[in-house]
């Protein structure tokens, strides 16, 4: 029976149902029942059951990365307390996918459902499903060569072949042999040789007490190379997932294109004007030509007709700070159509909401790495077909979509299938270091997958035996070694750090290193850059662009302190802390996530048992410290005013936006080698050695 009030009228009280959050979990409920996966829930949880091994491929947005963890979970994987890790190469992926899962699993992200990536940890001992990289799983194994609080380890986006998928490939082919000899119990029943190739590649701890269920792998991808994998894991069992959620149009166009930049400012513009609603995603190769395409499109915006939709633009690459990334997730507002401006790294396993069109120049910035001369450097080469079909993927994840690929389709034919492995074309040190730190002696004798050349593993091998991370017999050395292998840096910059804690300049280099490790710091508005110039002077060190870093670091510290001080609390001293970063031109984001790294590397460094102390004024002492460390990334100056990297002979230039761009010493080291290849000159950001840099250069 209605009720009534006072005035007689029937008093009506909502069910709830029509509440926003309410519709989107019912949204939520009915997407997830309607993905080509839902219907196949019970056959993969019985073939995960049955084998050890699986592989799975499946179209994108079949429903991979979001479901199968919580169909194992809710099919009791998780049991006794065991996670689920799934890895993905790349750290957004990994964050917006434990997002939306926790989301679809309604709860809090960190409890149930969670994520784990460098410097970035939100699981905690609830946590059953565990989105991660593949970088951290394999950090993990140096802890845990077991890994053994995991039931299930799935590599998703196995076909990117990323430098890390493959080494954790042939780490996990061990732990899983480790871990099914621990649950025979009869370990001598397996051939010897079997068992001696676990022992070298997994340095096993005994179990302590407890048995380990064996360990199931799961291999997924899109389009992946089924056979391949299968081989590599003897035969393992191979399932298809059929159907995609939503077809994707791909058009080609008729002629070559001379100039994608071009041809995909005019397609953008193209679709905003000639289609229905839906935002548009656009792959070019970097930072730069997403900058100069932003702002050729807001030029354009203004010749449109007032009529027309609204046209945002947002870009997402891998050096934006991750909130300004995580922009391009949320939608646009009503009468606004998005152009999302990305490099690769929308390239797989994201969904971005919103998403109908995609414009695929069909080019990548991708790593490549000379063997001769030790350099690697980032060039920008044709996409493979795999990387081609996840492109246009992202089209029809929550509706019909369109591809527009600007090339011909004969050109498509001619793409390779798929990428080359990363291992083969990028410097192994990193990874040759873990692999070391792993019991992994014999390098050469490892079971990649595909192995890398001789000679790649030979200049690691001889860069890491003259950082002091080797004996003579390429065996790691004691302590240098396993302290470098313990901190999540590159062993240039774990170098660094044990160096400078003989040179009394710790705390100065653990402040570069962070601020190095933090996405860009300073940010220079269009239309303030006089003022942005200015403001950076304050900070500008005669020393190089390690000093200017750490002046900034250190005048942001002691705002907050004076803050604090003055008798303000966190948050309180967090705000002035924002407004003394607007006011200099400082990216506060970056500059919070690179206090976040100097924290967790100091607490690895006290750990370690180095002495943190300052060098004062003696700036001589932090820059002799420079060149103990990063004496391998040290160039000369030519005749010219161009310098010659002194390890591998190239010519390099200093970056306009290093502080020494105009100063031109005799003598620098190169922050980052990897630096980017631009019309043959390598461009590189640096600090000086000062005057005595060729005698400090020896200093070891
Ligand atoms: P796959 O791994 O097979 O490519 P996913 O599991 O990543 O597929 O996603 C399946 C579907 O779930 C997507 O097509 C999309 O409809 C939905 N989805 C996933 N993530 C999100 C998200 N962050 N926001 C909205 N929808 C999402
Ligand atoms: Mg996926």
């Amino acid at each position: 029976m209605v009720s009534k009030n006072s005035e007689g009228t029937p008093k009506w009280k909502s069910n709830g149902n029509n509440h926003p959050q309410n519709l989107r979990r019912q949204l939520i409920v009915q997407q997830r029942k309607s993905l080509p996966i839902a219907s196949v829930e019970k056959r993969l949880l019985e073939e995960v059951r049955k084998h050890d091994i699986l592989i799975i491929v499946g179209e994108t947005g079949s429903g991979k990365t979001t479901q199968l963890p919580q169909f194992l979970c809710n099919g009791g994987f998780c049991r006794d307390g065991k996670v689920i890790g799934i890895t993905q190469p790349r750290r957004v992926a990994a964050v917006t996918v434990a997002k939306r899962v926790a989301e679809e699993c309604e709860v809090e992200l960190g409890q149930k459902v969670g994520y784990s990536i460098r410097f970035d940890d939100t699981t905690s001992a609830t946590t059953r499903i565990k989105y991660m990289t593949d970088g951290l799983l394999l950090r993990e194994a140096l802890l845990d060569p077991l890994l053994s609080r995991y039931s299930v380890v799935i590599v998703d986006e196995a076909h990117e072949r990323t430098v890390h998928t493959d080494v954790l490939l042939g780490l996990l082919k061990g732990v899983q042999l480790a871990r099914s000899l621990e649950g025979r119990k009869d370990a001598n029943s397996v051939p010897l040789k079997e068992a001696n190739n676990v022992q070298n590649r997994v340095s096993l701890k005994p179990c302590q007490g407890s048995k380990l269920s064996p360990l199931k792998l799961i291999i997924m991808s899109a389009s992946l190379d089924a056979r391949g994998f299968s081989e590599y894991f003897g035969g393992a069992k191979a399932v298809h997932i059929q159907g995609r959620q939503y077809p994707v149009d791909i058009l080609y166009t008729h002629h070559a294109e001379p100039d994608y930049v071009d041809a995909a400012l005019i397609t953008i513009f193209q679709i905003h004007m000639n289609e229905g609603p839906g935002d548009i995603l656009v792959f070019l190769t970097g930072q730069e030509e997403i900058e100069s395409v932003e702002k050729l499109i807001h030029e354009r915006v203004q010749k449109l007709p007032e009529s027309s939709l609204r046209l945002s633009v947002v870009p997402i690459f891998s050096s934006l700070p991750s909130e300004k990334q995580m922009l391009a997730f949320k939608p646009a507002l009503s009468g606004t159509r998005k152009v999302i401006l990305a490099t690769n790294i929308a390239e797989t396993s994201v969904t971005i909401p919103g998403i109908k069109y995609v414009i695929d120049p069909g080019l990548v910035k991708a790593r490549s790495y000379n063997h001769r001369t030790g350099m690697e450097s980032l060039i920008i080469t044709p996409i493979s077909k795999a990387q081609a079909l996840q492109r246009s993927g992202r089209a029809g994840r929550e509706g019909p979509g369109k591809c527009f690929r600007l090339y011909q389709e004969s050109e498509f034919a001619k793409l390779v299938d798929s990428t080359t492995p990363e291992i083969k074309r990028c410097n192994l040190a990193n990874v040759i270091l873990q692999l070391k730190a792993l019991g992994v002696d014999d390098i050469m004798g490892f079971d990649f997958m595909e192995k890398p050349s001789r000679t790649a593993i030979a200049n690691s091998l001889e860069q890491l035996f003259l950082l002091g991370a080797l004996t003579d017999d390429y065996k790691l050395s004691d302590p240098v070694g396993s302290q470098m292998a313990r901190l999540p840096l590159d062993p240039i910059y774990s170098k660094a750090l044990i160096v400078a804690s003989e040179f009394n300049c710790l705390e100065e280099m653990l402040i570069s290193v962070a601020m190095l490790s933090a996405e860009s710091m300073f940010y220079t508005p269009r239309d303030k850059l006089d003022e942005a110039r200015d403001a950076r002077k304050c900070f500008t060190s005669v020393d190089g662009d390690h000093l200017t870093l750490v002046s900034v670091y250190r005048a942001s510290a002691e705002c907050l302190e004076k803050s604090r001080l003055a008798g303000s609390k966190d948050k309180k001293a967090e705000k002035t802390l924002n407004k003394w970063c607007r006011e200099n031109f400082i990216n506060s984001r970056s500059l919070k996530h690179a206090r976040d790294i100097h924290s967790q590397i100091r607490g690895h460094v006290e750990q370690m048992g180095l002495h943190i102390t300052s060098c004062g004024d003696d700036m001589l002492q932090f820059r002799r410290c420079l060149a103990a460390s990063f004496f391998l990334n040290a160039a000369l100056k030519q005749h010219d005013g161009s310098y010659r990297a002194l390890a591998s002979s190239q010519t390099v230039q200093i970056h306009p936006s290093s502080v020494l761009f105009r100063a031109k010493p005799e003598c620098i080291v190169v922050y980052q080698m990897s630096s980017i290849l631009y019309f043959g000159i390598k461009r590189v950001v640096i600090s000086h050695l000062g005057k005595g840099g060729k005698k400090n250069q020896q200093i070891k």
